[in-house]
């Protein structure tokens, strides 16, 4: 086992099998891995293969090999990002990305990023960066491919996490769907959706209005309706006559008389109409 050989163990993760020390002029216990000393932001140079802890980083500003490749200067060294595939160094500031952790292990530089799917480079207009990790991803490798970059941030299934249950996507049940431009997973929106469900009082449910009453009558129909005969009034119970009513509103006593229509003369323009002007349904005529 590694541990055997490499006693030391890493500043980063605690665990044993750390190779490099840090090469600081006045000495540093610091032990790192490899991926750990760019996870932790250590400055490590392909030339010298010298590794300086954040500690000790500001060293690097005698190294030949610590110069941004975007401004050429050593700037902030804390700021530098070491490209796994080239070795260059860049600001983050430089590249306008703020620099994490997660971002710097494994950290490849726009020319060296590959997909992290086929591992191939190229097809920048079809290569989706996550904002998490800073890692590419082909839309035509993604399972299912995406058609297009999505335009606003992505995550990729090594980042994503459902804002409501917390779960990766690793971890969500195979049923359950999740996409990287949802906030949450599969189970999460069925479970939004059924909250946000409007909930219909149980002990009204015959005053559901029809869907037809729902609309109001459009403005092509002709305003000179005639007023229907007392006799011929819809009576109630009837689903497809039932008056179109307010179904958190109390059912009205059914012993109250409707109003005599002749009696109350109304706007004919007048909105909503009043249920007993409402013709019956052309169904129910003889
Ligand atoms: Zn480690
Ligand atoms: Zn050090
Ligand atoms: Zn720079
Ligand atoms: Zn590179
Ligand atoms: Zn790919
Ligand atoms: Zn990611
Ligand atoms: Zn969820």
């Amino acid at each position: 086992a590694p541990g055997h050989l490499y006693p030391q163990k890493c500043e980063r993760c605690g665990r044993v099998g750390a190779t490099i020390p840090c090469r600081a002029a006045a000495g540093c216990s610091r032990f790192y891995h490899f991926p750990c000393a760019a996870a932790s932001g250590c400055f490590q140079s392909m030339k010298t293969l010298r590794l300086l802890c954040p500690e000790h980083v500001a060293e690097a500003v005698d190294m030949e090999d610590a110069r941004c490749s975007v401004c050429n200067g050593p700037g902030d060294l804390q700021d530098l990002v070491f490209c796994t595939g080239c070795g260059q160094h860049f600001h983050g500031a430089c590249l306008d990305i703020s620099l994490t952790p997660c971002k710097r292990s494994g950290w490849q530089c726009p020319e060296c990023k590959v997909c992290q799917t086929c591992r191939q480079r190229g097809q920048d207009s079809a290569m989706l960066v996550c904002e998490a990790c800073d890692k590419g991803y082909h839309t035509f490798c993604m399972e299912p491919a995406i058609q297009g970059l999505p335009s606003g941030s992505w995550k990729c299934k090594n980042c994503w996490v459902c804002s409501d249950c917390g779960r990766r996507p690793v971890g969500l049940d195979s049923n359950c769907q999740w996409s990287p431009g949802s906030a949450v997973c599969g189970d999460c929106q069925q479970r939004r959706a059924t909250a946000d469900a409007p909930t219909v009082p149980e002990h009204t449910p015959q005053l559901d209005p029809p869907s037809q009453t729902l609309e109001s009558p459009g403005p092509s129909e002709p305003m000179d309706t005639p007023m229907p005969p007392p006799e011929l009034e819809p009576v109630g119970g009837d689903e497809e006559t039932q008056p179109l009513v307010d179904p958190t509103e109390t059912p009205p006593d059914p012993t109250e008389k409707p109003p005599d229509p002749m009696e109350t003369p109304r706007d004919p323009t007048e909105t909503p109409p009043d249920p007993t002007e409402t013709p019956p349904d052309p169904k129910e005529l003889p």
